[in-house]
């Protein structure tokens, strides 16, 4: 199964994937996650792509499809994938069509994971992640039990670059601007199902199982 999550910044959609992904024994591809993963190891294509990054833009699609492409041939990916950041322009969304045609596959489900542009900002600001298995938390919300520890690894919580203020809004505006007419684009083809992105993360978990046909064995 190809399930593609759509959301602004700070709906939700990293943890939900992950924890879906999980569930479903599907690969779980989060493009922001692997250009940060190249940014530790300082390859080229993540210096260009940080200079972006950190303004709140989106990286050039030749460099984001092309490194989609290459991840979606690994033998992990057979069974299914859930995508996680991307498409998140027209473009990447055709291309990533196309690819999966020359597979004889197609993406099954949109999930599109809608959060209040308020509480996206309150979850935004007060944001830290774990540095080793990338576990989100939250100041207010969801802090850890010791300050500064991921509760699941013990890994140091860090703020990545790109939660601060301004690249915040901008970060949105290219939400609002890029990737939301991809919602108009998928729901043209009867694959899109909204999923109502406040609430408890269990409770938001079990929405999207049940939109995408699934039902948790609990
Ligand atoms: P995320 O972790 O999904 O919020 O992504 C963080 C940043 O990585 C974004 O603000 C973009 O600069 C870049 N990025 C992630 N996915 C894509 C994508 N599909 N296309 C272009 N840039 C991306």
């Amino acid at each position: 199964m190809y399930v593609v999550f759509l959301g602004a910044p700070g709906a939700g959609k990293g943890t939900q994937a992950a924890e879906v992904a999980k569930e479903l024994k599907l690969a779980h591809i989060a493009t922001g996650d692997m250009f940060r993963d190249a940014q530790k190891k300082g390859t080229k294509l993540a210096l260009e792509a940080k200079t972006y990054m950190d303004k709140g833009m989106l990286v050039p699609d030749e460099i984001t499809i092309k490194m989609v492409l290459e991840r979606i041939s690994a033998p992990d990916c057979v069974k299914g994938v859930i995508f996680d950041g991307f498409p998140r322009n027209l473009a990447q969304a055709q291309a990533l069509d196309k690819a999966m045609a020359e597979q004889s596959k197609a993406i099954d489900h949109v999930v599109y994971i809608k959060v209040s542009e308020e509480e996206l900002l309150k979850r935004l600001g007060g944001r830290w992640i774990c540095r080793q298995c990338q576990s989100p938390y939250h100041e207010v919300a969801s802090p850890p039990k010791v300050k500064g520890k991921c509760d699941k690894c013990g890994g140091e919580l860090y703020q990545r670059s790109d939660d601060v203020p301004a690249t915040i809004k901008e970060r949105l505006k290219v939400f609002f601007a890029q990737t939301a007419p991809l919602i108009d684009y998928y729901s043209k083809t009867g694959k899109l199902v909204e999923v109502n992105g406040e609430g408890g993360m269990d409770e938001i978990k079990q929405r999207i199982l049940k939109a995408v046909g699934k039902k948790s064995p609990r």
